[in-house]
């Protein structure tokens, strides 16, 4: 019978929970066989910088060596078994086996599924010249269009597509970002200041089509019309659609596990469905203490943090409930804007400080009994790192102001 540690781990995703899970489970005396299937051909690299400077990067080894999140030494001292290029197409929890496309298949003690999400499909398909943002082929064929300097229309207006609009002007293209919603980062930063962020395209001299839908996208690359529904044609020559992502669990279909907008965990990332089976990073959705309900993040933080936090379950740790820092960064042209915690619905919010006057702003998110439970910043790292440690202490929110008043 295999102890704790020695185990064989089944890691299926090799990306950014996969491959943290794996380097956590050695680091923590972790004996056993760990073996990390990934669907994509490369070593596990780092997803952030594909809509950032890689964008504008030379693609030289150097770049792509500089972006991986493990070398192929760091796997082969770490004993941890790759296998590249072979997806996962089905499991099995009864036998412990999880079936790869080449015909292949794997036996497990433990299963981590880390498998992510997709980018959500372009419903607009000819032939050529619309493009999407998941992988670092996406964003190599991405940087070569922007590199031609000609006319970009992105599709939908949140983090990713903001900053693929940033890196297409800096490269010299004109560009046009369009979303059906008429203030796109209300969703992700609140309304208090998504009305600034709507305009920060304007200024950094982007053109913007806000709460005007796609209806078609015809033509081909170097000639594309991008239909609105209000009846504007915009030509292109190239299209980028950011439109969300989508949980990869269709090889889980049939598995027993309970799959619902990612796979449902309970507290402790456990897999509700079968024995010794976990799911963390993008594809996992677990009961959130904080919000309240169960919850898929989509942050570079969070599939770190559950990485660790099922390395140490596995090594026979003792474990509370996960609790996310909930923490998201994202380069905005040259604005850096962050999150921590989340906003309440049912609460409400207090704005420090002036964005446009100061350069710098703070929205501190109250809930309904007045508690902060979250920030947005703006430029101002220093309020975002005092109000993370403050908000680890539940006070309200206006305590919380006060005191960033106070040290600001
Ligand atoms: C362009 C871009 C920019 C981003 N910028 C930021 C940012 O600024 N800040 C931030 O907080 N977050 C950012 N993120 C989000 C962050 O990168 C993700 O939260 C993080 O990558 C999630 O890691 P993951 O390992 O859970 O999933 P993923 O990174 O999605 O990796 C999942 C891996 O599993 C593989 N896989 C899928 N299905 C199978 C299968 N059946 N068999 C085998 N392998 C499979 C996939 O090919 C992939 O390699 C960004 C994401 C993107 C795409």
């Amino acid at each position: 019978m295999a102890t704790t540690v020695d185990r064989h781990v089944v890691i299926v995703g090799a990306s950014l929970a996969g491959t943290r899970s794996a380097q956590g489970l050695r680091t923590l005396g972790h004996t056993g066989p760990i073996t990390l299937i990934g669907a994509e051909k490369d070593l596990p690299y780092d997803r952030p910088p594909l809509s950032k400077h890689l964008l504008a990067s030379d693609w030289s080894d150097e770049v792509i060596e500089g972006n991986l999140l493990i070398t192929r030494a760091e796997l082969d001292e770490l004993a941890i078994d790759i296998r590249l290029g072979t997806a996962a197409v089905a499991l099995n929890t009864a036998t412990r086996t999880v079936a790869l496309a080449d015909g292949s298949s794997v036996q497990y003690d433990v299963l981590i599924i880390a498998t992510g999400a997709a980018a959500r499909p372009s419903p607009w398909n000819p032939p050529s010249g619309v493009l999407q943002l998941r992988t670092l082929d996406d964003s190599r064929a991405i940087s070569a269009r922007l590199a031609l300097k000609e006319p970009v229309v992105v599709v939908g207006g949140g983090f990713i597509g903001t900053e693929i609009a940033a890196a297409a002007l800096k490269a010299g293209c004109p560009v046009t970002v369009v979303d059906p919603v008429a203030e796109p980062m209300a969703r992700l930063v609140g309304p208090e200041i998504a009305d600034i962020l709507v305009d920060l395209h304007l200024r950094n001299g982007a053109e913007t089509r806000f709460g005007v839908g796609v209806v078609d996208i015809q033509g081909e690359a170097g000639a594309l019309t991008v239909v609105l529904d209000d009846g504007t044609r915009l030509q292109a020559s190239t299209a980028v659609v950011g439109i969300g992502s989508i949980p990869s669990t269709t090889w889980l279909v049939g598995s027993g596990l309970t799959i619902d907008n990612g796979v449902l965990t309970d507290s402790s990332l456990r897999a509700i469905g079968a024995d010794d089976v976990y799911a963390i990073g993008d594809v996992a959705r677990w009961p959130h203490p904080g919000r309240g309900l169960d919850h898929r993040a989509e942050h570079w933080t969070n599939a770190s943090d559950q990485a660790r936090y099922v390395a140490t379950a596995i090594t026979g740790g003792d474990m509370q409930p996960y609790n996310s820092t909930d923490y998201v960064w994202s380069d905005q042209y040259d604005w850096k804007v962050h999150s921590v915690g989340w906003r309440d619905s049912a609460g409400s919010s207090i704005v420090l400080g002036d964005l446009l006057e100061d350069g710098r702003v703070a929205v501190i998110h109250a809930d309904a009994g007045g508690i902060a439970c979250g920030a947005v910043t703006v430029n101002w790292v220093r309020a975002l790192n005092q109000a993370r440690r403050l908000l680890a202490g539940r006070g309200t929110a206006t305590a919380l102001v006060e005191e960033l008043q106070q040290r600001a």
